[in-house]
């Protein structure tokens, strides 16, 4: 059965998975098997991340190529603006094209240095995301309109954001170059995603929102990625992640269900569709997946 027509389980959700490009040979052994395990689920699509300061080109590239050729996945390739021409990215999302890859995630990105540091255009470069995606959209108008192409936003506001109105007119400015979707940072409490989303409505932004849901079982790398990405940490979640620092089995079984949880708020509330950082762990996107009610489905499996 083909992945586009598959239907979808009555009442399961719809979901996404992101990856990141391997480091090294285990790691490469952990994200295939990661791919080949989650296919089943038949996600909406699966992403690839872009390193900072695009330190992960050729990998996240070969990641996403490998993805169209060898599954019935449907790849998107995330894609920067950091340190390289307006050229070499749009050469980017053109050998996208050629390998079969439709679906862009188009950001600004952060500097090698990583998130916190100050971005600093490229002389020949794009400024932002919305140039970025304007690049594309214009750089060969015949496969421009026909790329799908996510772009991010935060529900609790980027740490360069210049307030709120600003933000919500700067996620319509997206929309308007030719966004298809936004999907969020990940943040732990359903109403502020509800009160973001009801902020974005307001101003005009009427693409899907999709609310982005962090699988990181390794509590003391999230409170660091938290710190530098303006994403807040609950005290009920501090507490529940007290004292396990030796015991990962119990940190798994806690994230997944703090996932499945926010997930079961966010559809009482009338979303359907997630995507999940799953970290290239197989194993917590299938138990919250399943805690969802979302099964298998043999007949996607390459
Ligand atoms: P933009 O949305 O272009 O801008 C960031 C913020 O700056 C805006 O939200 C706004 O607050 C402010 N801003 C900028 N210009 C204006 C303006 N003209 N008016 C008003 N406000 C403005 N990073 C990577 O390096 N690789 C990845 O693969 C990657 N994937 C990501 C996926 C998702 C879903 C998310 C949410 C983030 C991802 N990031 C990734 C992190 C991202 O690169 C950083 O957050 C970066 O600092 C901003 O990139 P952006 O595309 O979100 O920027």
């Amino acid at each position: 059965m083909s992945p586009l027509s598959s239907p979808r389980q009555a009442g399961a959700p719809s979901v996404s998975f992101e990856f990141f490009p391997p480091k090294s040979e285990a790691m490469a052994i952990r994200l295939w098997e990661t791919v080949e395990r989650l296919e089943p689920m038949a996600p909406n699509f699966v992403s690839v991340t872009y390193g900072a300061g695009g330190s992960t080109r050729e990998r996240t590239h070969d990641t996403v190529r490998r993805i169209a050729q060898q599954t019935h996945l449907r790849p998107a390739g995330h894609l920067t603006c950091v340190g390289a021409t307006k050229n070499e990215v749009l050469s980017v999302a053109e050998d996208y094209w050629q390998a079969g890859v439709k679906h862009i995630v188009a950001l600004r990105g952060d500097p090698p240095t990583g998130m916190g540091e100050v971005f600093e255009q490229h002389p020949g470069g794009f400024r932002d995301s919305i140039d970025l995606i304007e690049g594309i959209r214009e750089h060969r108008p015949d496969l421009g309109k026909c790329f799908e192409i996510s772009v991010s936003c935060y529900p609790e506001l980027h740490p360069e954001s210049r307030g709120w109105d600003a933000e919500i007119a700067f996620l319509k400015a997206k929309q308007d170059a030719g966004a298809d979707r936004a999907i969020t940072q990940f943040f732990f409490e359903p109403e502020i995603y509800l009160n973001f989303l009801e902020k974005a409505r307001a101003g005009g932004v009427t693409m899907p929102i999709v609310p982005g849901i962090m699988l990181q079982p390794n509590f003391n790398g999230l409170k660091r990625i938290s710190k530098l990405c303006g994403a807040s940490l609950p005290n009920w979640l501090h507490e529940l992640y007290e004292g396990l620092d030796e015991d990962n089995e119990t940190r798994e079984l806690v994230t997944a269900n703090v996932a499945a949880d926010l997930c079961r708020k966010l559809s009482d509330e009338g979303v359907s569709d997630f995507h999940f950082y799953t970290l290239n762990r197989a194993g917590l996107a299938l138990s919250t997946c399943r805690l969802l009610g979302l099964k298998p489905n043999p007949a996607e499996a390459a």
